[in-house]
């Protein structure tokens, strides 16, 4: 039997030293980057490891028993974490979204969400606190996760076919405990849910209209993600990808017709469409069709305390050198002005070039994995 290998960098290596600006800047919560783009969006990792091995985000053939994730000591701790979540929201930061890896295999995250929730934008509001889960843990962590302040989950689920759904997991885990997970969520109050569902061509495709269906009948809001470049392990194929576009005709000629509606904010990922019957909606994400990169106001945490200015950045800056410097130098200000100094100079559009490029170019590009930067 031959062994196949597939080569790795180690791309969370990659990093630029960071120097505080000589003269130092109070934050006023109106940061724009340099093509004038707002920050009001974090998404934290606060893990790299998942129990699941979803084909498009965490392949077995390299997430296996040899991949090296993160040691214990390498993961900024709960301060640490709120530490530069306060000085973000000081930025203008008003949502904060928990992901990784899989959120729920994070020790104490309740204590954590506790943490975060005690946080204020400078006009006083409260932040919008969520956080994106496989759902496999949420049946017996809904409560708790509500008792310690969420607000709302977003749950991934790909198939309302168990075969079809343990294929893409790749760990036999079934629909109906993730449906269990979803129940609840909504018992304990975390809503409006969002169900995202990443698409697949040949894969998954079949499975649109059977989730919409599923999902319709429910207060929880499906939204159908386009499959992305995301990582260097995932084999993106863009003749693998299916356009948003599609995915609403497919719904449109199955008697599940639907219209156009508005954002909730500027800036939002989803596009949302409402069903014509008047019940309920669906959301698109288009990503890779459609690119929303010119309102793009979201920055990324990684596990380890990277800043990623973009989900397909090659490298990252690392704030946890200057959170876990030994003579206590870097004042919460002094942390402040590095992070402004980044977000100011950002030009980050990956995804508007991407339409440009080669697909041999997109593939060559050295990204870091969707599950250590966080989704
Ligand atoms: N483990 C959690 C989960 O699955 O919800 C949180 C982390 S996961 C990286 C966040 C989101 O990214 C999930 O909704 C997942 O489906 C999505 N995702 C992962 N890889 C993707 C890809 N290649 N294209 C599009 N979405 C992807
Ligand atoms: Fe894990 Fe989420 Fe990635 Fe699936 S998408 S492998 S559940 S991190
Ligand atoms: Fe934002 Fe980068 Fe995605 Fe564009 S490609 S929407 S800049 S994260």
């Amino acid at each position: 039997m031959s062994e196949k290998f597939i080569p790795l960098t180690d791309y969370r290596q990659r990093e630029q030293t960071l120097t505080v600006p000589d003269r130092l800047i109070e934050p006023d919560g109106q940061l724009k980057d340099s093509l004038h783009r707002p920050l009001h969006d974090l998404r934290i990792s606060v893990t790299d490891r998942c129990n699941f091995r979803c084909v498009y985000c965490m392949p077995k053939e390299v997430f296996d028993k040899n991949y090296r994730f993160l040691p214990q000591t390498s993961l900024l701790s709960f301060e640490e974490i709120t530490r530069v979540a306060r000085i973000f929201v000081a930025h203008g930061v008003k949502k904060i979204r928990l992901t990784g890896g899989e959120p729920l295999l994070r020790k104490n995250i309740e204590k954590l969400i506790e943490m975060l929730t005690k946080l204020k934008a400078s006009d006083g509001s409260d932040i919008d606190l969520t956080l994106t889960t496989n759902g496999s843990l949420l049946a017996r962590k809904a409560q708790g996760l509500r008792d310690a302040g969420l607000s709302r989950v977003t749950v991934s689920l790909d198939s309302m076919n168990d075969a079809t759904f343990k294929q893409m997991n790749d760990v036999d885990f079934p629909v109906s405990d993730v449906l269990d997970g979803i129940d609840a969520a909504h018992r304990a109050g975390l809503g409006p849910i969002k169900v995202n569902m990443v698409v697949k061509a040949g894969l998954n495709d079949s499975e649109i209209i059977p989730m919409a269906r599923y999902f319709k009948a429910t207060p929880h809001i499906l939204r159908f993600i386009e499959y992305m470049d995301v990582g260097a392990s995932n084999g993106w194929k863009l003749n693998e990808v299916i356009p948003s576009a599609k995915v609403i005709q497919i719904l449109n000629d199955a008697g599940l017709s639907l219209l156009p509606t508005q954002a909730n904010y500027a800036g939002e990922t989803a596009e949302r469409w409402r069903y014509l019957d008047g019940n309920g909606e669906v959301g698109v994400i288009s990503s890779v069709t459609q690119t929303f990169c010119h309102e793009c106001s979201r920055a990324r945490l990684s596990t380890e305390g990277k800043l990623y200015t973009c989900l397909f950045a090659t490298h990252g800056h690392d704030l946890r050198s200057l959170l876990r410097d030994e003579h206590h130098l870097h004042s919460d200000l002094a942390i402040s002005n590095v992070i402004a100094q980044l977000w100011k100079k950002r030009s980050d559009r990956y995804s508007e070039l991407r339409s440009q490029q080669t697909e041999e170019l997109i593939k060559s590009r050295k990204k870091i994995e969707m599950s250590y930067i966080g989704g």
